[in-house]
Parts: structure tokens; sequence; C-alpha cells
């Protein structure tokens, strides 16, 4: 029976391992999974998280895939940092009344990443905000967009 079940398990990581599951963030990139877009040049993009903690959540992405920080070359993580400080900057020039601004990268399932393409959460935050609601509270598209274009509006 364990011998069975061993050799099922090994069947299905060989299924697996012959069709990985496709990264939700190259397929922003690729135009195959909408997104509220903020940003694009070359090398880097950006667009609103669905999950967002608060209004105006941006994540900023490498084009080219990476998994992590571990893995971004420098002169990207430069990159994602510049466009991630014109982002925080049109982001105070909205109405969205950020008191503050935080970045967070996380790095590893350990440290709460959940999608394995870098990613620069650039998040407004509030002065004595309560606990971060669950990310299962998905945003639609519809919700998000008027929010890219505020910030699009404001980018320099
Ligand atoms: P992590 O936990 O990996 O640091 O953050 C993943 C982020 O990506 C979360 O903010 C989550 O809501 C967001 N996210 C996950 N899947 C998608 C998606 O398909 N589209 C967008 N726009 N955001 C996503
Ligand atoms: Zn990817």
């Amino acid at each position: 029976m364990r011998h069975l079940l061993v050799f099922l398990l090994s069947v299905l990581s060989l299924i697996a391992a012959d069709n990985p599951q496709p990264c939700p963030f190259c397929e922003i990139v690729a135009g195959t999974r909408p997104a509220a877009v903020v940003y694009r040049d070359p090398t880097v993009m950006a667009f609103l998280s669905i999950g967002p903690r608060n209004p105006g959540h941006v994540l900023v992405i490498p084009v080219q895939h990476a998994e992590n920080f571990l893995t971004l070359p420098p002169a990207t993580a430069r990159e994602l940092i510049a466009v991630a400080q014109r982002i925080a900057t049109a982001i105070k020039r909205t109405d969205l009344q950020a008191e503050g601004i935080q970045l967070q990268m996380n790095t590893g399932k350990a440290a709460g990443q959940t999608v394995f393409h870098a990613h620069l959460h650039v998040i407004p935050r509030f002065a004595g905000e309560p606990e971060p609601r669950s990310e299962k509270d998905r945003a639609t598209l519809a919700e998000l967009e008027p929010i890219a274009a505020k910030i699009r509006a404001k980018l320099q």
C-alpha cells in the first residue's frame, strides 16, 4: 500500500514538473491576464494588487521573470526602486490621502511570498489603521481601474 502511494506521488510530481503553473505576473506582462496598469517601460511594470491592503496598493515588478529579490539582477532592482519612488510620489499627489507609504518585498514562502515573480509592494498607509483586511477580499478590475487612472495622471 505504502509503495503504491509513493509510486502515485512520484507520477503526480512528474506530471506537475511537465505542466508548471503559469506565472500570473508573466501573464500580466504578456497581456493575457487583466490588470489595472499604473506604469510600464521595457524593464519594469506596475499595477494595482487585486488584494489591496489599502486603495492604491501597487505592485512593481520586473518585466523579465525573476523568482524573488535574491535572483533579481541588481540593475533591475535599482530600476524597481526608482519606479517605486515615482509611484509613491504620484500616490501622494492623488486624493487617496496616504499619510505614509510602505515598501515591502516578501522573499520566500516563509516571509509571506505567495507569487513567485519578484514584486515590490508600494502601500499607502494611515496612522492608527486597523490590522490589514484579508487578501481574500478581492477587488474587481472595475474598482481598481479608476484608482490606477488617478495614479497614472500624477506620474511624472
Ligand atoms: P506576496 O504575498 O507574494 O508578497 O504578494 C502577492 C501580491 O500579489 C498580493 O498583494 C496579491 O493580492 C497580489 N496578487 C496575486 N495574484 C494577483 C493577480 O492575478 N493580479 C494582481 N493584480 N495582483 C495579484
Ligand atoms: Zn513571472
